[in-house]
């Protein structure tokens, strides 16, 4: 497989990042932005499909909480089901979190 110019450039910004063609020609930001477009439009055709791990979206109006905004909810990472206020529309939404973990391990030196 080669890789040519489309697969280093974002289609959307134009910014150069190697990684582009992993998530589909976009740039690491304009993926989240194109992710957070698809959460929007599923929230406006009524099937709300919130899943995100960049965003807690609002299942009532779309407004997105990048995890910036969410320094202020620190129960927000913790396993479980939070209520959050939508401070764009004023409505109380449900927030499942679901925390994973990733281990890897090292043998001992041997001694
Ligand atoms: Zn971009
Ligand atoms: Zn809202």
């Amino acid at each position: 497989m080669t890789l040519d110019y489309e697969d280093h450039y974002c289609k959307m910004c134009g910014k150069y990042d190697k990684s582009a063609w992993v998530n589909g020609g976009y740039c690491y930001d304009c993926f989240k932005l194109h992710n957070l477009e698809k959460i929007r439009e599923s929230i406006e055709e009524g099937e709300p499909d919130t899943f995100s791990s960049d965003y807690v979206v609002c299942p009532y109006c779309g407004n997105a909480m990048s995890n910036e905004a969410l320094i202020d909810y620190p129960e927000l990472y913790e396993d479980g089901e939070h209520e959050l206020l939508c401070d764009e529309c004023g409505k109380t939404f449900e927030v499942d979190t679901m925390v994973s973990y990733n281990w890897e391990t090292h043998k001992m030196e041997d001694d």
